[in-house]
């Protein structure tokens, strides 16, 4: 790939103790619609984690001693700034990720900024559990405190998303954290540094270390000081993660890949459920991992729903992320495309049948964006339940379509998987409805909708996609240390 020589490359340093310094090696990222080198991004290792992780240590006793209410102040006074700076963001976002720039100014930024918000006010509002026990003049009471220096690794879909939806309840608990932004996506997090001092964070309390997960990451896991990980990404770096934390103990929040089924029964909405699950499909290039891609239709409105759904499908417009007008962008990068695009042949080659998209329907790229990494929404049909493009996660977008007859049947098939993410049930039956969601190996199920979020109520999968939850409660849990007080009068 060539450089954008249009404009001076944008290099990225390190934040540490409220300070950018710069590093001594660095690798490329791309914008993966243009196939251009767009930043450079710190390629940082053992010694600049240690630097970072000694000045959260050192932030830590300020920090943690100050009020909820003084913390929440300056997350939300961040939050505004973020706010004040959303097209810059947005327009950062999408030329980083590929993602398109209605996504990035719709969803990624806007929830960054609600991140901040919601835990600055939701950290004034926790309790403490108080028992008694008069018969032997006792009292019990639980008090928390946050644990120390938190280590924060998050991926490359929703950069500043997932980023701040670690680092908004890390600091309002009153711990200092080190966090690793993917290294395919680091800019916003870069901009968001930079507004760091002006919010009130005082230096340390946030320190940012770019660089990849082998070298920066594995550094940030194995460090004796940093007593909890919070990690999103992948089942088989959570494996890795898991085992070099291992010989310290570390508590580990694993936020995971998912399969996820969605289930539409033949009493469904489907005027409601097709749009939605053409959304839920192929939204951010169907690179989250609530996204749907396996999608169980009851038989008799099998065909009705295939063809519907086809058609909606490709009235998604697949082009240059900053036209306003596009809904599927680009993909991370080369080789990731080149993974999806494989498994929409290995389908293939199985006996199944792909209805549109890839190698089935030109993709037409502007002339800036040919040498970006571009994929048409992809529908497939009728592949085994076995079959790997059923069975692993893509992370792409492309979608499975298989038919079913009962619901007893339907459940099996839908929890056949080692995932258990997300799920979405369509019924207009409100008992089914209940009964189905009970039974699902699933952390989170949406029924006759997707992805309507309450931060309040605990977010996390099952299975192999992850350990822990976050949300309002969880994450106070997870990020302090509780310990029962006795107190005999
Ligand atoms: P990834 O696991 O490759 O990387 C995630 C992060 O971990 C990156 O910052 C990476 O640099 C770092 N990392 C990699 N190897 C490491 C190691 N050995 N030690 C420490 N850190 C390491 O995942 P990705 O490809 O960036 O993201 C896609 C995956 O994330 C998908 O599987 C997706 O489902 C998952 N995801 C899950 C959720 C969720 O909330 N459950 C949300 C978004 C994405």
């Amino acid at each position: 790939p060539t450089m954008a020589h249009s404009q001076a490359l944008l290099v990225l340093e390190n934040f540490i103790g409220g300070k950018f310094v710069p590093c001594s090696s660095y690798v490329d990222s791309y914008n993966p619609s243009t196939g251009d080198v767009y930043c450079r991004v710190p390629d940082s290792g053992k010694e600049e984690v240690e630097a970072a992780v000694k000045a959260a240590k050192d932030a830590f006793p300020v920090w943690s001693s100050k009020s909820p209410l003084e913390r929440s102040e300056i997350l939300n006074k961040l939050a505004d700034l973020i706010e004040h700076d959303l097209e810059a963001f947005a327009q950062a976002e999408s030329k980083d990720q590929g993602k398109t720039i209605t996504f990035a100014r719709t969803v990624d930024i806007p929830r960054a900024v609600h991140n901040f918000r919601f835990f600055a006010s939701s950290i004034l509002h926790h309790v403490t559990e108080c028992t008694e026990m008069p018969a032997v003049g006792c009292v019990h009471y639980t008090s928390r405190a946050p644990v120390g220096v938190a280590g924060l690794i998050s991926p490359w879909n929703l950069p500043l998303y997932l980023l701040t939806w670690k680092i908004a309840p890390a600091i309002a608990c009153g711990n200092t954290v080190v966090a690793k932004p993917s290294e395919m996506t680091s800019v916003t997090a870069w901009m968001m540094c930079k507004l760091l001092e002006k919010a009130g964070v005082p230096p340390g309390v946030v320190n940012v270390v770019f660089g990849t997960g082998a070298k920066a990451g594995e550094a940030l896991v194995c460090h004796p000081d940093v007593p909890l990980i919070s990690f999103t990404g992948s089942t088989l770096t959570a494996q890795r993660i898991m085992e070099r934390s291992a010989p310290h103990c570390k508590r580990l929040s694993l936020e995971l890949g998912g399969k996820n089924p969605a289930i539409i029964f033949d009493d469904a909405d489907l005027s409601q459920c097709i749009p939605t699950t053409v959304r839920s499909s192929f939204a951010n290039q169907g690179e989250i991992c609530l996204c749907t891609s396996r999608i169980f239709v009851q038989r008799g409105i099998y065909n009705e729903f295939l063809k519907r759904f086809v058609a909606e499908a490709k009235k998604w417009k697949t082009g240059n992320p900053s036209d306003p007008t596009v809904d599927v962008g680009a993909l991370i990068s080369k080789e990731h495309l080149e993974k999806v695009r494989n498994y929409v042949k290995k389908a293939q080659a199985e006996g199944a049948r792909v209805l549109c998209g890839e190698g089935v329907d030109p993709l037409a790229l502007p002339l800036g964006n040919q040498k970006g990494y571009f994929m048409l929404p992809t529908i497939i049909a009728e592949a085994k339940d076995e079959s790997c493009c059923m069975q692993e996660e893509i992370f792409g977008p492309v979608t499975c379509v298989v038919a079913f007859d009962t619901e007893e049947e339907v459940i099996k098939r839908a929890n056949g998987v080692k995932y258990g993410l997300a799920a979405t049930v369509w019924s207009g039956n409100v008992g089914r409805v209940h009964r189905v969601a009970h039974r699902l190996q699933s952390g989170l199920v949406w029924t006759n909708c997707w992805l309507v979020r309450d931060l309040n109520l605990p977010f996390g999968g099952m299975k192999a996609s992850g350990i822990g939850r976050e949300g309002a409660k969880d994450s106070y849990e997870f990020f302090t240390e509780v310990k029962t007080i006795t107190i005999k009068h």
